[in-house]
Order: structure tokens, then C-alpha cells, then sequence
């Protein structure tokens, strides 16, 4: 029987190797593959600890309510009745958003040196990230319909 410390080094190998066949151009000269799957794992475990505490405590933005947008800042040039997005959640309604937003964009900065796309998966129960080369279609509904036959999973850690 494998320890969970096992399937998170296989699991982060196992990315790794797929990177090192798809390396299109380099995040940074002195990454590896092997560099750019622990952190993307590293990020998929940062993104389920936000979907579990998504799940199970309130974490409403204070500043929009939790529809992502508030009134413009005065001074601003935008009209008054346009709605605008919330910098304290990113736009995301939720306390975590914008540690969400940083987390989600850095998985796509490395994913788009592997010509690769990303899926996140708000689910707790399953991975939160997936890597769909770009040149799988993402076919009539989208990522949402098919990520985890065209996707990579990228499971949490620990
Ligand atoms: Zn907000």
C-alpha cells in the first residue's frame, strides 16, 4: 500500500515527465519541469483549501456582499450605475478571491510555456486544477464538459 507522501511524489513526477515531452518555451532558464509541477501542485493545494473552506464557512466579501462588484470609488470616471469589480475580492465574491485569482494566474503563466490550458475545478471532492493541451478542442460545452478525459490532473498534495 502506497502512503499519500508516495502518491504525492508520483503524482508530481508523473506531470513532470509530461511537461519535459510538451516544453515549448521556459517560464524561467533555470526551471525544470520537474520545478513547474511541484508548483503547480503546490497551487492546486492552495486552491482545494480554498474550495473546502469555500464548502464549509462563510466567506462572503464584506466590501461587495458577494456579488463581486461595488459602486465606482469616487473620483473615478466611470458612471455611477455601472457596477464595478470588487478589488477586495477580485471580483470573486469571496474573501479568498484574490488569493485565488494570483494562484489561478500563475498555474496559467507555467501552463502556457507547455502550450497547455487550464481547467479549475471548484470541487473539493476532486483535483482542483487540470492541464488540456491546447490542441485538444474544447468541443460543444467546453472544458466544463470534458476536463478530466482531455485534461492532466493536478491533485492536491498532502
Ligand atoms: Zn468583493
Amino acid at each position: 500500500m502506497t502512503s499519500r507522501a508516495q502518491q504525492d511524489r508520483e503524482s508530481i513526477a508523473r506531470v513532470a515527465v509530461i511537461l519535459a515531452r510538451r516544453r515549448v518555451t521556459s517560464t524561467s532558464l533555470d526551471r525544470s519541469p520537474a520545478d513547474d509541477s511541484l508548483e503547480l501542485h503546490r497551487i492546486a493545494t492552495r486552491l482545494h483549501r480554498a474550495d473546502e473552506r469555500n464548502c464549509n464557512e462563510d466567506l462572503t466579501c464584506p466590501a461587495c456582499g458577494g456579488d463581486g462588484f461595488t459602486k465606482p470609488p469616487d473620483g473615478t470616471s466611470a458612471l455611477p450605475d455601472q457596477p464595478w469589480e470588487c478589488r477586495k475580492c477580485a471580483g470573486r465574491g469571496r474573501t479568498t478571491g484574490r488569493a485565488e485569482a494570483r494562484n489561478e494566474a500563475r498555474a496559467r503563466e507555467i501552463a502556457n510555456a507547455y502550450n497547455l490550458r487550464v481547467y479549475f475545478q471548484g470541487d473539493p471532492r476532486g483535483c482542483p486544477l487540470y492541464l488540456i493541451p491546447n490542441e485538444r478542442e474544447a468541443g460543444q460545452g467546453g472544458d466544463a464538459c470534458n476536463y478530466s478525459i482531455t485534461g492532466i490532473a493536478v491533485c492536491h498534495l498532502g
